[in-house]
């Protein structure tokens, strides 16, 4: 009954989210919510018109980012969390057989969604300070996904590196930039001049509303048209849409919160390479920290409720990936690192 691909299938393991209080850095949510009068209009200009099914093309919200971005809205298609604009884009290119080019480690739902279309996944590998090789050129599958920054080293890929890279590819390449406005950078500029580029953009991380799933696309109109054509009618929620459209009242309040959690990842940088940690540049709501005992280190912090990502394959695996929390959170996780490192390890 169930496909091949799908019984063979490991699935994407989403970092866990608690039940119960918990100093959570594991995820890369935002530690600072919107202002209160953002959460305060939610229900009254949403309930009412909930009896009828919310607009299938987002036009309002689309203008909104339009104008946002500078951009055409036609060029902008939105989904339930970036997740989904990377499967509808894999589900737009990929048939059985094909390839998609992916840098090594990154955002590793990519494999799993090649995984579901059986396609083959070719990786790039990233050196130990998150720096690819040469451009790959002689990649000539469909289908390049590049996470910049990337996860979960968080660093950002050279610009030169994705340029020489688009001038030579003729197949499409997907720029996930999830953590993008912790980077100062954007791709979303260059969308106009290359017809095979989509950037892909999440609320999930500096807009802290990564509950209401909202990520979205900029992309040739062509590519726009088709993705319009694949994507469930209504993809997403009139809450969402409302939501999505009004948080971008608060920009300024999200780059000042953006602008601090940028200034404790340089603090707790600081203090991790001060216990001994390596820890590689980030341009991203996290930092990755290699350690001998990281494993232990993670375990550790789980037993006292502080949950940071741990990911167990080899080259990820003498790391920690640590999201950027409250001043707070920053100082506790600081000293129970602390602790935990003056004890002798096992
Ligand atoms: N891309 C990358 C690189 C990510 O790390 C994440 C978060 N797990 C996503 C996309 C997914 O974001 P969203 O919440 O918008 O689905």
């Amino acid at each position: 009954m169930i496909r091949n691909a799908v019984r063979k299938l490991k699935g994407y393991t989403p970092g866990e989210q608690s039940q119960k209080k918990v100093i959570k850095l594991n995820t890369n949510e935002n530690p600072y919510p919107l202002p209160d009068a953002f959460y305060k209009n939610l229900k009254d200009e949403v309930s009412e018109v909930l009896r009828l099914y919310p607009d299938p093309l987002f036009r309002s919200l689309r203008k909104k980012l339009g104008t946002f971005w500078k951009v055409d809205p036609e060029t902008i298609v939105c989904g339930n969390g970036s997740d989904e604009i990377l499967r509808l884009i894999i589900d737009l290119t990929i048939e059985p057989g094909d390839k998609i080019g992916t840098l090594d480690p990154t955002y590793s739902l990519y494999d799993v969604l090649a995984e579901i279309r059986e396609a083959e996944v070719q990786k790039y590998p990233v050196d130990a300070q998150g720096n690819p090789d040469s451009a790959p050129f002689d990649f000539d599958g469909k289908l390049f996904i590049i996470a910049n920054p990337n996860a979960p080293y968080g660093n950002l890929i050279c610009r030169e590196w994705i340029e020489q890279f688009l001038e030579n590819y003729k197949g499409l390449v997907l720029i996930d930039e999830a953590y993008g406005d912790f980077s100062g950078q954007s791709w979303i500029p260059e969308v106009e001049k290359y017809d095979n580029l989509v950037v892909c953009r999440t609320y999930s991380k500096s807009f802290s509303l990564a509950g209401i799933r909202f990520g979205y696309c900029m992309c040739s109109p062509f590519i726009a048209e088709s993705l319009y054509k694949i994507k469930d009618s209504y993809n997403l929620n009139m809450f969402t849409q409302w939501a999505a459209e009004k948080a971008l009242d608060y920009w300024p309040e999200i780059e000042k919160t953006t602008a601090h959690i940028v200034q404790n990842r340089g603090k707790l940088t600081e203090a991790f390479e001060k216990m001994g940690w390596q820890v590689l540049p980030s341009a991203a709501n996290f930092i990755f920290a290699r350690h001998p005992r990281a494993k232990e280190v993670f375990s550790k912090l789980k037993e006292q409720d502080i949950f940071v990502r741990y990911f167990d394959i080899p080259v990820l695996a003498d790391g920690i990936r640590v999201s950027i929390g409250t001043d707070e959170e920053c100082e506790i996780l600081i000293q129970k690192v602390q602790q935990i490192l003056k004890a002798p390890g096992h």
